[in-house]
C-alpha cells in the first residue's frame, strides 16, 4: 500500500503539504486560484450518538475518540478512559466495535507487539478489565462486521469468545431471508458465530461476549455521575415498509453491570468550510463525486469529493478504491468537456509559497517518509512495527533534530 503510494508521489506533478488545515490555515476559495480540480477526500470525522439518556456520563465515550487515541491520533491522545472498571460494553456490531472489543481484550504481551500508540499500551497494561460485551440491537445475520475481523476475536490469547446458544438462534424473518439470500459471506458469519457459541470457555483470563437483540435505553450513573450499569431491553425483529428488518423493544429489560461505555454506532461526517453539507446524512451533496449545491443542485465547478464525505461511513478500503475510481471518471469527464474553471495562477511554485505563508511548518512528502524511518527505527529495539510519535510538535522537533543531524 505504502510502496504503491510512494510510485505515485514520485510523479513530477505530485506535491504533499502536510500538517495543513483546510479551513483555518487555507480556504477553499483562497485555493481555487492555484488549481483546475479540487477533490476532499475528508471522511467522517466524528461519531453518531444513540440519544439515550445518560449518554453524557463520565465513562461514557463515543468509539471513535478510542480507536484514535490508541492510534496515536495527536488531538486525541490525552484522552483518559478509565480501564480500573472490570465490565465494559461495546454498543454496536460494526468493524469498529470489533477493533475496540479487540484492544480491551487483548493481553498486554499481545498489544506489546503491535503499532499502538505507547501511551495506550501503557494504560491498557494496568487494564483491570474482565468482561467485555459488544451489542447488537438486531440478530446475528443482521450483523455489520465482516468476518476475517469477527473471526479473530476468537482466536485472543487472553480472552474467551462466548455467544449465547438462543441469541444466535435465527428468528423465523432472518431465517428466511438468509434462505433466500446467496450471499456465502452471511453463511460463513452464521456458522462462524454458531461455533462461537458451541464452544466452551477455556477459562482465559478475560470474556468476550458478543449479544444479539438487545439495544441501550439507558445508562445508569452513581452520585460521582459516572457510568456503573447500562439498561437494554430485548429486542424482535419486524419488517419495515421496505422488508428490511429493523428491532423492535419488547417489554423484558436487563441492566448490565458495566462501568464503562463505548458507543460504536457509526460515523458522521463534518461540514467542510466553503462546501455544502448534507447535515442529515453527514455527506457533501454530490453526483458520482461532483459537488452540487442545493437549492436546484448545480455543479460546483471543479470541486470533487470521494469517500465516506461523499457516500458516507460505510465499506472497507476496497470499497472506498472503487468509489475514488468513479469520483476520478467524473473529473476526466469534466475535464474532457472542457467544463473546468481555468485558475489564474496554475504553476506548481505559487501554490506552495502560498501555503507556506499560511502554514510554515508545512510537512512534505520527505518529510513523511521521514517520519515513517524514525517511527520504524524506534520500534526495532522493542521488536514492535513502529513506535509512533503522537503529537505534533513531537513530529515537528524530531524532523528538526534529524535535518540538523544531517
Ligand atoms: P457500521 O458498520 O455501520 O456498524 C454500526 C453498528 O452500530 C451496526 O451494528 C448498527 O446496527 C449499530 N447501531 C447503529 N445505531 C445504533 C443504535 N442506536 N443502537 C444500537 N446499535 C446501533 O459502522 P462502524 O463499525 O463504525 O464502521 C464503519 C465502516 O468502517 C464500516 O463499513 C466498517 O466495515 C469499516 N471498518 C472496517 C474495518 C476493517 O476492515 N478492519 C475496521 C473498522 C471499520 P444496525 O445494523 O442495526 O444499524
Amino acid at each position: 500500500m505504502t510502496r504503491q503510494f510512494d510510485k505515485v508521489a514520485a510523479k513530477p506533478g505530485f506535491r504533499f503539504f502536510g500538517n495543513v488545515d483546510v479551513g483555518s490555515h487555507v480556504t477553499l476559495d483562497e485555493l481555487r486560484p492555484y488549481y483546475d480540480m479540487i477533490c476532499f477526500t475528508t471522511g467522517a470525522e466524528t461519531d453518531r450518538r444513540m440519544g439515550i439518556p445518560g449518554e453524557d456520563l463520565v465513562r461514557s465515550h463515543a468509539a471513535t475518540e478510542f480507536v484514535a487515541w490508541f492510534n496515536g491520533h495527536p488531538e486525541y491522545r490525552d484522552r483518559q478512559f478509565d480501564l480500573s472498571v472490570e465490565r465494559v460494553a461495546v454498543v454496536g456490531v460494526g468493524n469498529v466495535a470489533v477493533d475496540v472489543a479487540r484492544i480491551l481484550s487483548r493481553s498486554a504481551e499481545e498489544l506489546s507487539t503491535t503499532d499502538i500508540a505507547d501511551h495506550a499500551l501503557e494504560a491498557l497494561r494496568q487494564s483491570r478489565v474482565k468482561e467485555v460485551y459488544m451489542l447488537g440491537r438486531r440478530g446475528p445475520a443482521q450483523a455489520a462486521f465482516t468476518n476475517p475481523e469477527v473471526k479473530e476475536l476468537g482466536e485472543l490469547a487472553g480472552a474467551d469468545i462466548q455467544v449465547m446458544e438462543e441469541e444466535v438462534e435465527l428468528d423465523p424473518l432472518s431465517r428466511a431471508e438468509v434462505e433466500q439470500s446467496d450471499d456465502r459471506k452471511l453463511q460463513k458469519k452464521l456458522e462462524i458465530l454458531r461455533e462461537f457459541a458451541a464452544h466452551s470457555p477455556a477459562g482465559k483470563p478475560r470474556t468476550l461476549t458478543i449479544r444479539f437483540l438487545v439495544s441501550p435505553v439507558e445508562l445508569v450513573g452513581n452520585e460521582a455521575g459516572q457510568v456503573e450499569g447500562l439498561r437494554v431491553v430485548r429486542n424482535r425483529l419486524v419488517a419495515d415498509g421496505s422488508g428490511r428488518l429493523r428491532p423492535e423493544a419488547t417489554d423484558q429489560s436487563e441492566l448490565l453491570p458495566v462501568g464503562l461505555v463505548f458507543r460504536s454506532v457509526g460515523y458522521h461526517g463534518v461540514p467542510l468550510a466553503g462546501l455544502p453539507f448534507d447535515q442529515e446524512r453527514g455527506v457533501v451533496p454530490n453526483e458520482r463525486g461532483r459537488v452540487l449545491t442545493p437549492p436546484g443542485d448545480a455543479p460546483m465547478l471543479g470541486v470533487y469529493v470521494s469517500g465516506w464525505i461523499k457516500r458516507g461511513p460505510t465499506g472497507v478500503i476496497g470499497t472506498n478504491k472503487k468509489d475514488a475510481a468513479e469520483t476520478v471518471g467524473t473529473m476526466l469527464e469534466d475535464l474532457a468537456l472542457g467544463a473546468l474553471r481555468s485558475p489564474a495562477h496554475p504553476q506548481p511554485e505559487t501554490v506552495e509559497s502560498f501555503v507556506r505563508q499560511r502554514q510554515p511548518a508545512v510537512v512534505t512528502y520527505a518529510d513523511w517518509q521521514r517520519i515513517d524511518q524514525l517511527e520504524t527505527a524506534r520500534g526495532e529495539p522493542q521488536g514492535r512495527p513502529r513506535v509512533k510519535f503522537t503529537s505534533t510538535e513531537e513530529i515537528l522537533a524530531a524532523l528538526n533534530r534529524d535535518r540538523q543531524d544531517r
